[in-house]
């Protein structure tokens, strides 16, 4: 294969193309401007400038959105501001539990009626949220159900931190029993490649690690953002100054394999993407995630696992290996556990970081790769 037929790219692209449709973007939201940018919405409608603040207190400090608890603002003001800067972006279309409550999936519909999911998940010490950063996804890799079903459109950065905000309040509702209330941690790794729609995730991110009121108030370093590598973007992210972690869906060791599992290899290489893996790591002292699905008798071969400690031996790496979620039609399946182990013992013994990933969320077709909201009827 030598041309990329099956990528789409909606904007914000660094493969250079026309956008695929005008994207039905939604109405403008609070999490979509800096604190500055909401004083602006403020101003024009005719209102004190500190109400940007308390619009925001709500919203990311208190996580209230309804126009009725807002007690400290009069009551005319309430819904002109709101109506202005707190549009509803996500209706919950349907939520699921499994593992006894500490894991949620949410399914949320768009204005545009668009679907994406957003996943819940309670630990001990920690709460986190994978969100989605588009509807649907471009990068076509074929044992991935949102990469089946194609790229609807990218998110606003409004959309994706949304989903992160409403999360936060169920934490915070105590419905994740032994769980803290408080979200801590935001992975993306929902449907959508995030560095595809490049400066909304960026402002995102941003928005999402804002001391409140200007932002929910995360530690970066509790943000992942997950690429199939797309290399400029991954260059240009390693200039923003921020101290997110950067996972790399790697997947192959080798060009051959790699460029069918992750069609984007075929523009750029194992070798490139890693050199900007490790271009990542120096500039921001981060460890950098390398996420790899093992797949039976496709990628999960002891050589392959050798191939893999040769190239990240002495790096600032960690790998996360996924047990594949078999999707519907596909044709792969996990690998066996020995095969597993066996995988895990030849990384280690090169010296590379190496876990297993633990597969919440597997029986509401919540785990990794799994969320295609585009194929689940209401
Ligand atoms: N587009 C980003 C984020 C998407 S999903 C990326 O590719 O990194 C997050 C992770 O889940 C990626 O590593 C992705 O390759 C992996 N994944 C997708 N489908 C999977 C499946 N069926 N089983 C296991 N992991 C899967």
């Amino acid at each position: 294969m030598t041309s990329l037929p099956m990528i789409q790219i909606a904007s914000d692209a660094p493969i250079g193309s026309a956008p695929l449709r005008r994207a039905a973007m939604p109405p403008r939201h609070l999490a979509d401007l800096d604190l500055p940018g909401r004083q602006a919405v403020i101003a024009e409608l005719g209102e004190p400038a500190f109400r940007a603040k308390q619009i925001s207190t709500h919203y990311f400090g208190r996580l209230v959105r309804d126009p009725e608890r807002m007690t400290d603002l009069p009551a005319a003001s309430r819904d002109r501001i709101t109506e202005a800067l707190l549009p509803n972006l996500l209706t919950p279309v349907r939520e699921v539990a499994c593992d006894d409550g500490a894991t949620r999936k949410a399914l949320w519909r768009l204005h545009d009626g668009a679907l994406v999911e957003s996943v819940l998940m309670g630990y001990p010490d920690r709460v986190t949220v994978c969100i989605s950063s588009q509807a649907g996804c471009g990068m076509a890799c074929p044992f991935c159900a949102t990469g089946q079903a194609g790229l609807t459109r990218n998110l606003s950065t409004a959309e994706i931190v949304d989903q992160a905000v409403h999360l936060a309040g169920v934490a915070a509702s105590g419905a994740v029993a032994g769980s803290p209330p408080r979200l801590s941690h935001v992975v993306f790794m929902g449907m959508g490649e995030p560095l595809a729609n490049y400066s909304r995730v960026v402002a995102a991110v941003r928005r999402l690690c804002a001391p409140a009121p200007e932002g929910l108030g995360l530690s970066q370093r509790h943000v992942t953002v997950s690429t199939v590598g797309l290399v400029p973007a991954m260059r240009r992210l390693a200039e923003e100054g921020l101290s997110v972690t950067l996972a790399l869906s790697l997947h192959a060791p080798d060009d051959e394999l790699r460029d069918e599992l992750v069609p984007v290899n075929q523009r750029w290489k194992v070798a490139e993407v890693l050199d900007a893996a490790w271009h990542y790591a120096e500039r921001t002292g981060r460890r950098v995630s390398i996420e790899y699905a093992m797949i039976r008798d496709v990628n999960d071969q002891p050589w392959r696992a050798d191939l893999l400690g040769r190239l990240l031996a002495g790096r600032l790496t960690h790998v996360n290996l996924i047990p594949l979620n078999p999707t519907p039609g596909s044709r792969w399946d996990a690998s066996p556990k020995p095969v597993e182990r066996e995988f895990v013992r030849r990384l280690r013994a090169a010296g590379v970081s190496t876990t297993v990933r633990d597969t919440r969320g597997r029986d509401i077709d919540g785990a990794c790769g799994q969320l295609a909201a585009a194929t689940v009827a209401p």
